[in-house]
């Protein structure tokens, strides 16, 4: 009964949404950074298109860092009024929410929405200083991230957009203050595991005093503090003690400084701030209008659903654009992009296919196809990686600032050993516009192994050594760290098996000239009666290919020894067991008397039952644990060799 009801609530939601439509003139309005929507008069969204043009340039003012352009660009809605607003609200407690507007992060896109008839929520800037932020070099600590949110969310603009107002005080955050206060070193210790931290409601001391120390540093006594923040922010990003990177910063303790935001809290009376905007852009010249289909306007709603969870809501938004236009591309791609978020892999294979046929210039349709065609692609199967990196490389052609498709570029890259080099060159430059995207710092340090450079990859991956504030960044961090040491610990054991070679064969040459100048000198004297000098007869017998290595019984728990990766080319089992191992770009041996003595382990399909003695037909990546050894010949004796899957 009660899915009934629900059934004719949504069938009567669909219509009045296709009635508003059918009314409603919808625009798009493209500006620097956004990309504006809406049923309200052209007007309206120009006047919101140049507020957010104004934030936003008036917050890369304070710090240049954040002038880049927005990537991807946030998607604006602008409603004419509450009314056609209403249907699109978050849902609270089974009701629109009561907001004027709201801020929808996604991870491939964001969106604001708003009435064109009220002021500019704080939400909304407070959340937009978060997506400007969370791309720049240094990841800011909770405290600093929420406190500049917390004092650009009352940024206005004044005197006709010649300059920007900072700083006015929040009078919630003011009445919180005066009833509690946390320690400094308590809120600088703030992380988003801590129950002070709440996002939902940003309310609370944490939030409070976020700003209030925020305020204090930024705006207090003409800024001058200003400088010893950004100081102390790029300690504490270095992975600098707290405490330390305070003492030095602020050039005093804490106990002291905790005084001074008390008493300018106290006072009652911040300093809101004017600045004012150097040139007055004309952000009006750059935005572009045109109307948009009803198509259009349809999938735009459905993806702002689509990205607030309401997929069924969405859905309904989707069908009908198709219905009315079903050539539109992104509607397609959208659509997909909630399948793949539901986990219908084969309906999002499906709508995807068709997105990327349907319009050649949708970006993300490029990168949701490559996506989902990575989901269940056998690392065998090289055409599908192929098809990938197409994709890939188009939506890096239509989107040159959208990270991911570079992040997914170096694991197809990866996967499938191709054009390593040329994607490294790829990801360098997209990490330097972007220094902050930690995961395409993983990637590149991942695709600059495999093309040999450890001592590179190390440089690039040491800025998130210190990274704790996220565990998946932080153990892959860790993983490529151990992998760099490997690849030096081998690079290394080949440096010196060769030092060890040359001196061995200096030593032969030597040894050599001096009996052959023997030999000269018993010739002279035929009288000498010295034995015949015995050569060591260094010829093998051939290797018999069909003889099989017989293996060690295996022990779970590895050997104490030295490790080193490589790619086992043949097996010599003429006199005890001789293994040569091709290594980065050198070859060398490992030997053990006893063959028996040796494991062969192997954790890939590629390996099975046995391996012959001889030349091996293919090189097969092993990792062998071994004992060093006297012998300048040899590497080392071998203890355990394991065949692995790597590359
Ligand atoms: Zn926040």
């Amino acid at each position: 009964m009660k899915r009934r009801i629900l059934a004719i609530l949504t069938v009567i939601g669909i219509l009045g949404i296709s009635n508003t439509y059918a009314a409603d003139k919808w625009l798009s309005i493209r500006s620097k950074n956004f990309i504006l929507v809406g049923n309200a008069s052209e007007s309206a969204i120009r006047r919101v298109g140049r507020t957010l043009e104004e934030f936003k340039a008036g917050y890369g003012i304070l710090f240049p860092s954040a002038a880049q352009q927005l990537s991807p660009p946030i998607t604006v809605v602008v409603f004419k009024d509450d009314a056609s607003f209403r249907p699109y609200k978050p849902v609270y407690q089974g009701k629109p929410a009561n907001v004027a507007g709201f801020f929808q992060a996604g991870e491939d896109a964001n969106f604001i929405a708003l009435t064109a008839d009220t002021e500019t929520p704080r939400v909304i800037y407070h959340e937009f200083i978060h997506a400007m932020t969370k791309d720049t070099g240094t990841p800011l600590p909770a405290w600093a991230s929420e406190g500049l949110a917390e004092l650009y969310s009352t940024f206005e603009i004044e005197s006709n957009g010649k300059e920007m107002l900072v700083g006015k005080a929040i009078a919630d955050h003011l009445q919180t203050l005066h009833q509690s206060f946390l320690s400094v070193n308590t809120l600088f210790a703030v992380n988003h595991a801590s129950p002070f931290y709440n996002e939902g409601t940003k309310q609370g001391i944490f939030y409070a005093e976020s700003w209030a120390v925020m305020h204090y540093l930024m705006l207090s006594n003409n800024r001058q503090r200003q400088p010893q923040l950004v100081k102390f922010l790029s300690l504490v990003a270095t992975g600098k003690d707290i405490d330390d990177s305070f003492t030095e910063a602020f050039q005093e303790d804490s106990t002291r400084f905790e005084k001074d935001v008390q008493e300018y809290i106290g006072r009652f009376a911040f300093p809101a701030v004017l600045f004012k905007l150097q040139s007055k852009i004309d952000f009006d010249k750059e935005m572009q209008a045109s109307p948009l289909t009803e198509a259009q306007s349809l999938y735009y709603i459905g993806d702002l659903l689509s990205h607030m969870g309401r997929h069924d809501a969405a859905e309904a938004q989707f069908q009908k654009a198709i219905s009315v236009d079903a050539n539109f591309g992104p509607t397609y791609a959208s659509f997909g992009l909630m399948r793949v978020r539901e986990g219908k892999r084969d309906e999002a294979l499906q709508l995807l296919t068709k997105a990327v046929q349907a319009d050649s210039n949708n970006y993300m349709a490029h990168y949701y196809y490559a996506f989902m065609l990575q989901a269940d692609a056998d690392i065998s199967d090289k055409s599908r990686f192929l098809t990938m990196r197409d994709h890939l490389k188009k939506t890096i052609a239509l989107a040159p600032a959208y990270a991911p498709a570079y992040d997914m570029l170096g694991y197809v890259s990866l996967v499938s050993a191709e054009e390593l080099p040329q994607t490294e060159e790829i990801l360098k430059k997209a990490l330097n516009a972007a220094p902050g995207k930690r995961e395409l710092r993983l990637r590149l340090a991942e695709v600059m192994i495999a093309n040999n450079e450890p001592i590179a990859a190390r440089v690039i991956i040491a800025p998130l050594k210190n990274v704790t504030d996220d565990d998946a960044v932080q153990r892959r961090a860790e993983s490529i760290a151990d992998a760099i040491q490997r690849r030096l610990d081998n690079e290394q054991a080949v440096r010196d098996y060769n030092d060890r070679q040359r001196i061995a064969a200096e030593a032969r040459t030597k040894e050599e000239a001096e009996s052959a100048a023997a030999l000269r000198n018993a010739k002279r004297d035929e009288t000498s009666d010295e034995p015949p000098r015995i050569r060591r007869n260094e010829t093998t017998t051939p290797a018999d290919d069909s003889s099989t290595v017989e293996t060690a019984t295996i022990k779970l728990k590895r050997p104490a020894g030295r490790e080193i990766d490589g790619a086992l080319i043949s097996i010599d089992c003429s006199k005890g067991m001789t293994l040569r191992v091709r290594v980065g770009n050198g070859n060398v041996e490992l030997h053990a008397d006893d063959p028996s003595k040796i494991e062969f382990i192997s954790y890939t399909k590629g390996v099975s039952d046995f391996v012959s003695c001889g030349q091996l037909k293919t090189a097969l990546p092993v990792t062998i644990i071994y004992r060093a050894g006297s012998d300048p010949r040899f590497l080392g004796q071998p203890l355990r060799v394991e065949f692995t899957d790597k590359k």
